[in-house]
């Protein structure tokens, strides 16, 4: 009876740190130094991703782009919006009201003298832009304002 206990647990346990290894896969963090950003992006992706700049105003990058796809992070290349979310906000930056489910975190930011919260990719912690509460009323309320530079952009297939 004992021996039978023992073997349960050690099977509960394996199984148990299968699951944990699965969870882990799913929500897989990139970690690379700055020396290693460095030799993958661009100076302007990690002037921005990295160092938290700012793409200037305006309609280039994906300000206009409404085509249908998906949109990746330029560093980690993990999806964070569908185009089903971005609209038209004529602020100079791609808007969405929405993002993916847990692929964006949201952190308090106080630089520049201003009270903001800026979105970064959850994955790798890469700066996207910020997050206001003048968007659409009609869905989330929100603008995910996000940098051209920070994503990658792909067409759906369909
Ligand atoms: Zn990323």
């Amino acid at each position: 009876m004992k021996r039978l206990t023992i073997i349960l647990i050690i099977i509960l346990t394996f199984n148990f740190s299968l699951k944990a290894q699965e969870k882990d896969k799913m929500n897989k963090k990139v970690t690379k130094s700055d020396k290693e950003w460095k030799t993958i992006l661009t100076p302007k992706q990690y002037y921005i991703l990295r160092e938290k700049g700012t793409d200037n105003p305006g309609d280039f990058g994906y300000t206009n782009n409404f085509e249908k796809g998906t949109y990746y992070c330029a560093a980690c290349d993990i999806q964070l919006f569908e185009s089903d979310s971005k609209y038209q906000s004529h602020c100079g930056w791609p808007s969405f009201d929405d993002a993916i489910e847990g692929k964006v975190t949201y952190i308090s930011d106080t630089s520049h003298g201003m009270i903001r919260t800026e979105i970064i990719c959850t994955s790798c912690g890469g700066h996207l832009g910020h997050i206001f509460d003048d968007g659409p009323k009609e869905t989330t309320g929100k603008r995910y304002c996000v940098n051209s530079t920070s994503i990658r952009f792909e067409k759906s297939k369909k």
